[in-house]
């Protein structure tokens, strides 16, 4: 069922509380009693920019477990360059940096992977989670160069700009549809941090031109920290446009949008910082022998766009029940599944590990599990012709976002907890590919028409029938 999630997948540029406050600014009373050392041994560092993490509804400790979720999906998804050396060489070359990452104290695991893609790009999940296309090696002139790359990668990490997104995407949804009720939240919230999804890390890696400015400032501060020449990293983007002019912009750039002034802003950061240093490191044997190792390397084709992924099934459901209890019905579901929770607590959706997956689009659908929610209505609940009307309206709203949706079973009677209800089969397209059998059971309640919509694979419909028809059996109304 495309559980279309697309509004909140739209992360609004919501330019959020950064601090770019020099530092000397900070402290007026020490520099009062200071101000002559400054101007005998002039301080490079006091005049740095200083910058720290915007508003940000996640813990950095959730920054890491959504981050180490993330790159779990994204090294199944993505080829690894199959070289001991050079990931150890990312490595070596990332922790050096990484230890002159401002963090605020908090310890990132840092981890280093190439990726064996020829597409000039880097990408880094909450955490320090970082994958570096050997493409971006190959087309590095020098150590500095990548080094610059993977400087500015760091500083998304230590600046935690993929959770501040996922937290403006969060505060940006409002107003969808009955499934953005119940999957809405899912994409910055219960998703992101129960499955963290690589395709949720859509979400994770969409940075703002503003988050790109300041990842340069950073990733700058850090080059030179390090020793490196630090307009190393705004030459290898400049680089990288000027080879590109006219042509398709390299895939760093659509993840990455060119901030105004790109160069410019980190010409004035390196003169912040003291100018260059005499003898800042440019190259090293070891970068060139790594080059050349990935040049020689096999060349992997990425798979076609759009075809259908191949999902693995989830786990059967569990015979073991635990207890959902609504403000004014409660239920039995499968142990083995989880809940996710809708924020404007209409709505909730109960699903399987794997049971929530990429519709191929880029945006989560739910593929086996179960979606409650609740349709406006009033009327008597014994009243076919109101139960009816309603229900056309819920299957309406489900075909707005399923185009290929088809009723196969038109409305029938039966008894949910005693009540009246009424029992619907549709079949539609499956995110899981082929096609889904979704069983959708109305009832009229004071409180709206309460929908439950079964969702499974055609293939695997027999198998979770039973589950289905045992939740239902559970319903209580407790009011
Ligand atoms: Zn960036």
């Amino acid at each position: 069922m495309g559980i279309r999630a697309s509004k909140s997948q739209t992360v609004i540029g919501i330019s959020g509380g950064w601090l770019w406050a020099p530092r000397a600014h900070r402290g007026r009373a020490a520099s009062f009693f200071l101000g002559l050392c400054f101007l005998l041994v002039p301080d490079a560092s006091a005049q740095r920019t200083e910058l720290k993490p915007g508003w940000n509804k996640f813990s950095p400790q959730e920054d890491i477990n959504l981050g180490k979720r993330a790159a779990t999906d994204a090294e199944k998804q993505l080829p690894p360059c199959n070289a001991p050396k050079v990931d150890a060489y990312l490595t070596q070359l990332g922790t050096r940096l990484a230890q002159k990452l401002p963090t605020g104290g908090v310890q990132y695991p840092f981890e280093f992977h190439c990726v064996n893609d020829k597409a000039i790009n880097a990408f880094a999940l909450p955490g320090g989670y970082v994958f570096v296309n050997r493409g971006a090696i190959e087309a590095a002139d020098d150590e500095a160069q990548l080094a610059g790359v993977m400087a500015h990668e760091l500083s998304h990490v230590a600046l935690r700009h993929g959770t501040n997104q996922a937290t403006k995407a969060m505060l940006a949804e409002t107003g969808l549809g009955i499934f953005g009720a119940v999957f809405g939240d899912t994409t910055g919230g219960a998703l992101l941090t129960q499955l963290g999804s690589f395709t949720a890390g859509g979400v994770l890696l969409r940075y703002s031109r503003t988050a790109e400015s300041q990842a340069d400032v950073m990733g700058t501060q850090v080059l030179y920290d390090t020793g490196y020449d630090p307009r190393a990293m705004a030459q290898f983007f400049e680089k990288l446009e000027a080879e590109t002019k006219g042509k398709n912009p390299p895939e760093f750039f659509s993840d990455h949008p060119n901030p105004e002034h790109r160069v410019g802003r980190v010409d004035e950061e390196v003169e912040k910082l003291g100018g260059v240093p005499p003898n800042a490191k440019r190259d090293s044997a070891e970068f060139e022998a790594i080059k050349r190792e990935v040049l020689a390397l096999p060349v992997v084709k990425k798979p076609v766009p759009g075809a259908p992924r191949a999902v693995a099934a989830p786990a059967p459901p569990s015979r073991n029940l635990s207890e959902y209890q609504a403000s004014w019905y409660a239920l039995k579901y499968p142990d083995n599944w989880r809940k996710y929770a809708d924020s404007s607590g209409g709505g909730i959706s109960f699903a399987p590990e794997g049971g929530v997956v990429d519709d191929g689009s880029g945006h989560s659908a739910l593929a086996y599990g179960l979606i409650i929610g609740v349709e406006q209505a009033k009327g008597d609940p014994n009243d076919g012709n109101a139960v009816n009307s309603a229900t056309q309206r819920v299957i309406h709203d489900l075909q707005k976002s399923n185009p290929s949706m088809k009723i196969t079973r038109q409305g029938e009677r039966l008894r949910l907890n005693g009540q009246p209800g009424l029992s619907t089969y549709l079949s539609n397209a499956s995110p899981a590919g082929g096609q889904e059998t979704d069983w959708v059971i109305t009832v009229l309640r004071p409180e709206g028409l309460l929908y439950f919509v079964c969702v499974a694979p055609q293939s695997a419909y027999d198998n979770y029938d039973k589950t289905f028809s045992s939740i239902l059996d559970s319903v209580r109304f407790t009011r």
